[in-house]
């Protein structure tokens, strides 16, 4: 097989046992449709470059590409309006190819049934709802426009609860004993997706990439997406910082969330640039229609929780935002101040009893052996 190369040559294909390479990992016969059909569509750009070439003047790249786009690939489905309470794609969807094949508007990063991705929901679920035997190890409050550091062991679950009414909160954890092993917010949302329930987990950094925790209680998971395209516990965005203040509305301010999780990790001898990309617990967000990120007010009602179950020993810290519930815009002409609009949020950390965690182990790091290519390797 012969694949389109950007650089004007054929790619070349090292060895032929009948195979063809994956991306990422494993290999597929030849004849296996997924193959044939890229074969196909590859031989047929073929066919339209060397039409073309008998042609008064070479095609421009943009001139196959909209041959290609015209004449092989498929008529894209309808674009609907974000708003318009769109049926949102989904494994399984009519996005699917004919065939049942994968669509590549599915999720990217999957892994085969019974791979790392694929979540033992009966464990998890008894984790979560086996709330009889737990016992309550550490509590404390998190007043307005704060940030407060705690340790969660490995095997415990922790609730952020909002005691007051709505509230957003914004969410670090680190690897207790390594924190160079944090949230990586970008790859969750690649793994998971960019707003989290229940069975969703959080994963670490590289050289890591574990889950740090796995999310096994949610009072909000029922909320879905709205009319607007807002959905909750959102992992888009970030926590708000001075540096941004500054900048937009030419006035510093020391209480956002980046400055009381800075605050809040310092007994642990760690400083702002450890503080890192957040979950905003409890907060409504989307992309508007021009994919602009927003944020709504905040739906949780007094005594709505979140809660992860800690996969390792972690070091968890939590900012009750100075937005509050982000009824009033932090930004721009209409920004107000939303001091009245702060609430507390209470935190909770429990053990869980042995016979929910039984056939539980807590993850490994990612097996790849860190050779990143560094040894000579014979690719004739
Ligand atoms: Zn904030």
């Amino acid at each position: 097989m012969r694949g389109i190369w950007p650089y004007g040559q054929d790619l070349p294909i090292a060895r032929d046992d009948g195979t063809t390479g994956r991306l990422f990992g494993g290999r597929v016969g030849k004849d296996d449709p997924l193959v044939e059909g890229c074969g196909d569509i590859d031989e047929a750009v073929v066919d339209l470059v060397r039409a073309s070439a008998g042609e008064a003047e070479a095609p421009s790249h943009e001139q196959v590409a909209s041959r290609v786009v015209a004449e092989l690939l498929p008529p894209q489905p309808p674009v609907v309006e974000v708003g318009a309470c769109a049926p949102q794609p989904s494994s399984g969807s009519a996005l699917v190819g004919h065939d049942g094949s994968m669509s590549l508007t599915d999720a990217a990063y999957q892994s085969d049934p019974g791979g790392p991705l694929d979540l033992d929901r009966d464990l998890y679920g008894r984790i979560g709802s086996m709330t009889e035997g737990r016992e309550l190890v550490d509590s404390f409050v998190v007043p307005i426009r704060s940030g407060r550091a705690w340790e969660v062991p490995a095997g415990h679950v922790c609730r952020i609860v909002t005691i007051e009414g709505p509230q957003v909160a914004d969410l670090n954890l680190w690897n207790r004993h390594d924190p160079r092993e944090r949230l990586w917010a970008a790859r969750t949302r690649q793994l998971q997706s960019a707003h989290v329930s229940t069975f969703d987990r959080l994963w670490s950094t590289l050289p890591f990439l574990r889950p740090l925790v796995t999310i096994t209680g949610d009072s909000l998971e029922d909320y879905g997406v709205d009319e607007e395209g807002g959905r909750v516990h959102d992992l888009l965005g970030t926590r708000c910082d001075p540096y941004v203040n500054q900048m937009l509305n030419d006035a510093p301010f020391d209480y956002h969330c980046h400055s009381n999780l800075t605050r809040a990790v310092r007994p642990w001898h760690l400083t702002e640039f450890d503080v890192h990309d957040v979950l905003n617990v409890f907060q409504c967000t989307g992309l508007n229609e021009r994919d602009e990120y927003f944020m709504k007010t905040c739906p949780a009602t007094k005594g709505d929780y979140f809660e992860f179950f800690a996969e390792i020993d972690l070091l968890a810290a939590l900012s009750a935002c100075p937005g509050g519930d982000l009824s009033v815009p932090m930004f721009g002409p209409e920004a107000g101040d939303t001091e009245a609009v702060c609430r507390p949020l209470g935190i909770e950390v429990y053990s869980v009893p042995d016979e929910a965690l039984a056939g539980w182990q807590p993850p490994q790091r990612a097996a790849y052996a860190q050779d990143h290519g560094l040894r000579a390797r014979p690719w004739a």
